[in-house]
């Protein structure tokens, strides 16, 4: 997936994928180079904590020695394919939190043949559970990381209630056992219940990051997510254009009619607008009564060939009770370099001229050419 499609996907674009969730939008690349970091670390510490661990001949049994160095492999296979960018950073903590995952609850499961009957306690091994609760947030989404969570914890509850259930019948529970594996229970509970919190925070902080991105009156993306993904688009060196129109006259609208009826006006723009739009192309509100399309994949006739039906539909359009209005539109085109500002300048620049030629008309920027 591009990166411009991925940063469509967290955002809620009014009219356009309107069954997306808002989201992570601009930190949405930034949180993975933040998962890629922690994993990076994460991967040669397992590594190296799973040597330590057979070198040192802690675990001696065979399912403890093969677990560890077929984990060890994993996660060197993954750390190394996640550095030369083989595989996403999403794959690869997938999956060693599902292998690692694997490895607790299987050893759980063991330690209660031997560990457990001989020393009256299970292992502290067990206790390096911790990590999955932390991993499940770095690994999943807010929801999906409190369902890991739980099924993990389910996942420990069942197998202590079935062994401790097996050692009852054997005649081999005791009163140190039962207190040792409720502390090991205690122990998950309160992680899961820390790591609830956690995702609550995390929510609140996705769903205020989502009213950040968006335009309170008409519910478009804002300028600063407009901003966002021209940015995307200039570092990722994905061909784009960029148009931006101003609503001709629209100080005469609030003047005759008041300021609410040019309010309505502003929130019609996006229906009207988006329905002419494809993903990942989007409408935002620049400010006042002036906005951008932002159009990725679109070279400049066909930017100018969409501006001019956008021009049409608007100047078709009744937005009683103001009536019948136009917008004059500016179209320029990304000519390589890192600089988003240089394409907008363009933009506006043909936006003025098509101002200066009367207005209700689509103008092309010319390139090195800058608003007055
Ligand atoms: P032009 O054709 O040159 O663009 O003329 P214009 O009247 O559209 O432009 P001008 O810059 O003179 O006026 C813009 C007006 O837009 C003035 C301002 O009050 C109004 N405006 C800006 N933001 C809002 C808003 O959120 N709601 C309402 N109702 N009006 C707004
Ligand atoms: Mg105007
Ligand atoms: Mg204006």
């Amino acid at each position: 997936m591009s990166a411009a499609s991925g940063w469509w996907r967290s955002l809620r674009v009014w009219g356009l994928g309107a069954s997306d969730t808002a989201a992570d939008h601009a930190s949405a690349e930034s949180w993975q180079s933040v998962q890629r970091t922690v994993c990076l670390w994460l991967g040669p510490l397992g590594v190296l904590s799973c040597l330590i661990g057979l070198l040192a001949q802690r675990y001696t049994t065979l399912f403890f020695q093969t677990s560890l160095t077929l984990l060890a492999l994993l996660l060197a296979t993954l750390t190394l394919l996640l550095l030369v960018r083989v595989l996403n950073v999403g794959t690869v903590t997938r999956t060693a939190f599902v292998a690692y995952a694997a490895v607790m609850l299987l050893s759980l499961n063991r330690d209660f043949t031997y560990w457990v009957p001989q020393n009256q306690a299970t292992s502290s091994v067990l206790y390096w559970i911790a990590i999955l609760y932390t991993m499940a947030f770095v690994t999943f989404p807010a929801r999906g990381a409190v369902l890991a969570c739980r099924i993990i914890f389910a996942g420990v509850v069942g197998i202590c209630a079935v062994r401790l259930g097996m050692l009852y019948g054997a005649g081999q529970l005791t009163g140190r056992i039962g207190a040792s594996v409720a502390q090991y229970l205690i122990f998950n509970a309160v992680l899961v219940l820390a790591q609830f919190a956690v995702s609550r925070l995390r929510l609140q902080l996705d769903e205020a990051r989502a009213v950040a991105y968006l335009d309170a009156l008409t519910g478009l993306p804002n300028r600063r997510a407009a901003q966002c993904l021209l940015e995307t688009l200039v570092s990722t060196a994905q061909p784009f254009c960029v148009v931006t129109f101003d609503i001709d006259h629209f100080k005469t609208v609030n003047d005759t009619h008041g300021h609410q009826v040019g309010d309505g006006v502003l929130c019609q723009i996006g229906p009207l607008v988006t329905a002419a739009l494809l993903r990942p192309q989007i409408l935002a509100r620049w400010g006042g009564e002036e906005f951008v399309l932002v159009l990725p994949g679109l070279d400049m006739a066909q930017a100018r060939a969409l501006a001019e039906g956008v021009r049409l539909s608007l100047a078709g359009h009744d937005f009683a009770p103001a009536g019948r209005l136009t917008a004059s539109f500016g179209v320029s085109e990304w000519v390589g370099g890192n600089d988003v500002e240089a394409v907008l300048r363009r933009a506006d620049a043909a936006l003025y001229a098509a101002k200066r030629g009367g207005r209700n008309s689509v103008q092309v920027a010319q390139v090195g050419a800058t608003s007055p």
